[in-house]
């Protein structure tokens, strides 16, 4: 089989291998299962069906979300000497029907349409006199409300089993790879056991690294000392912010520009173009920077804000190194950044919209609290077979000792579990605790059967467990007004000892308590930041914009 459909690959589309994934997939297709198939953006996910279409009996169904991809695509597919064609609203009437005889008559290999067109009866009727190979779905997240373009029509599709009988054959292709989106096609578009093949996420050149430095600007200032004439992208928050950056990047004599949806047209792309042929160094943006821009030289970029959600932050990241150099990516961290992000949630009345942001918003949460070596987890987290440790990124980096938590876990799960799963972190750690605060009076913890069974462990060291065990997904937040943790699926594993638990002692959290002589004062330390975040709380209830905020750790609070 390979033999044959590397033949073909060469001869209708002059290449000689196959990238990444596509092999699989095709292979599938071939034998024919249903397939979704998730490789990033000029990963090459079009010959995935185009080729199976040449193989294949029939005609293949290519829905095309956009009018002009779909014409350019049919233009190159021509080129090549391949029949395809497609049918859309800019078309006149004769065109129209000039191209169904051509379907018809079986001449035709790749048919494009808009998921529109399924509207149409007269469609619907004429695709029951044909003969289809399969259906390819391409931009296969606008059928998922968790994709960035949700699309109506795409739920269409599935309406074609009734046409076409339950036996048809659905491809789905996308470059959205989080777990929600995957679901939501496997289920919208009843895909029938599928082969999912999840692949070229991995960017070995790119030393991801968090940090969480005291002053910010600071940190900016040194980095960029020992970076001088690179090209890098510093990505913040607020338009406000970038003004500040910026600023202060050119009163220190740095070849630095600023882009924000703020600007003007012209001031947007004369920073643009002044970053792409390198006459800045450093261009300061808000995301609203970046799409399209295809710059191989960055060297770094440096979030000074935490954004909000995963695939935001990957797909930014992933602006750097482009020419396969290596190149840093760093997040700045610190607890702010949480709670700027759920006030801006929280903004919106509607509350699915709301709960969709959170969960997002949850998903980097997890990734900055991590202390997995970075790259495998973002790997995971696009659902990619994970690499082992990468050895290069900040976690990896950091002398760690792995210290074996599982019966401290299991303590903390049962609480959760004691108390209802209805309270929130500071009740949970009261109880392990058994303080006699007013708190644990009020909610009677003493009578929970945990009350106390982490006495000798201190208030920090069991926030941070928590925020590791939330990290893994052993725990989950709920509740929208105020955080409640509550237990998992995953949490049984620990429980019943399925799993271990380890937790890696970060070398900063060491030297701090080489610092300090006693446990106390680190504790002392925590209280002053837990001071400032209540009054920052304070300040904004009086704005009235009260962001429900959830400390999930104190490592976070740095
Ligand atoms: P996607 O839809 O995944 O964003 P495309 O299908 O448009 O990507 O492919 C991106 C580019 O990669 C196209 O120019 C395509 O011709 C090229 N390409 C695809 N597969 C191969 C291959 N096996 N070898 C070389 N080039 C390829
Ligand atoms: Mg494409």
């Amino acid at each position: 089989m390979t033999g044959k459909i590397l033949d073909k690959l060469k001869k209708y589309f002059g290449y000689d291998s196959f990238r990444a994934g596509q092999e699989d997939l095709i292979n599938n297709i071939l034998e024919g299962r249903d397939v979704l198939g998730v490789l990033p953006t000029g990963g090459g996910k079009s010959i995935c069906y185009q080729l199976p279409a040449l193989i294949k009996n029939g005609t293949a169904i290519v829905i095309s979300p956009l009018i002009s991809l779909m014409k350019d695509q049919v233009d190159a597919l021509r080129e090549d000497g391949i029949r395809a064609c497609f049918i859309n609203s800019s078309q006149d009437y004769e065109t129209y029907v000039n191209t169904l005889k051509e379907v018809r008559n079986g001449e035709i290999k790749l048919l494009y349409v808009s998921p529109e067109r399924l509207e149409n009866e007269f469609f619907r009727d004429f695709l029951k006199d044909i003969n289809i190979s399969f259906v390819a779905v391409d931009e296969a997240h606008c059928i998922s409300q968790w994709g960035h373009d949700f699309r109506p029509s795409y739920k269409l599709i599935p309406e074609l089993y009734e046409i076409l009988g339950d036996d048809l054959q659905i491809l789905a292709f996308t470059a959205t790879a989080t777990k929600e989106v995957r679901e939501d096609i496997i289920r919208n578009l009843k895909l029938k056991d599928p082969f999912v093949k999840i692949t070229g996420f991995d960017r070995p050149n790119l030393k991801f690294e968090i940090k969480k430095p005291k002053e910010k600007l600071k940190f900016l200032r040194d980095y960029l000392k020992d970076h001088e004439n690179e090209s890098g992208i510093i990505y913040a928050s607020t338009r406000k912010r970038v003004d500040d950056i910026d600023r202060n990047l050119r009163a220190l004599g740095i070849k630095s520009t600023k882009y924000h949806a703020g600007l003007t047209e012209l001031d947007r792309k004369k920073a643009q173009e002044d970053f792409i042929f390198d006459k800045k160094d450093i261009i300061v943006a808000t995301n609203a920077f970046g799409m399209g821009i295809d710059k191989s030289n960055v060297r770094f970029v440096i979030h000074y804000n935490m954004p909000k959600d995963m695939e935001s932050y990957y797909q930014e990241a992933g602006r750097a190194g482009r020419d396969g150099e290596n190149s840093d990516c760093i997040l700045l961290y610190s607890a702010q950044d949480i709670i700027i992000n759920k006030h801006l949630i929280n903004q919106t009345d509607n509350m699915a919209y709301r709960r969709i942001q959170l969960e997002k918003l949850q998903t980097i949460i997890n990734y900055v609290n991590t202390s997995k070596c970075l790259r495998s987890y973002i790997l995971e987290y696009f659902g990619q077979d994970a690499i082992n440790d990468c050895g290069f990124c900040s976690n990896c980096l950091e002398t760690s000792e792995k210290i074996d938590k599982t019966v401290d876990a299991q303590k903390i799960l049962s609480c959760i579990y004691r108390l209802d799963q209805r309270y929130g972190i500071n009740t949970v750690v009261d109880c392990l605790r058994g303080s006699k605060n007013k708190n644990s009076r009020e909610k009677n913890l003493e009578n929970i059967s945990t009350f106390g069974i982490m006495a000798k462990t201190s208030q920090k060291e069991i926030k941070d467990m928590v925020a590791a065990l939330l990290a893994y997904g052993y725990i989950k937040v709920n509740g929208l007004d105020y955080p409640i943790l509550a237990l998992t699926e995953k949490s049984k594993d620990i429980l019943f000892s399925k799993d271990k638990f380890y937790i890696r002692k970060r070398e900063e959290e060491k030297s701090t308590s080489k610092k300090h002589k006693s446990m106390d004062l680190a504790n002392a330390d925590q209280e002053d930041l837990f001071e400032r975040l209540r009054s920052l709380r304070l300040e904004l209830s009086k704005q009235r914009k009260i962001p429900p905020f959830i400390i999930f750790s104190d490592q976070s609070l740095k």
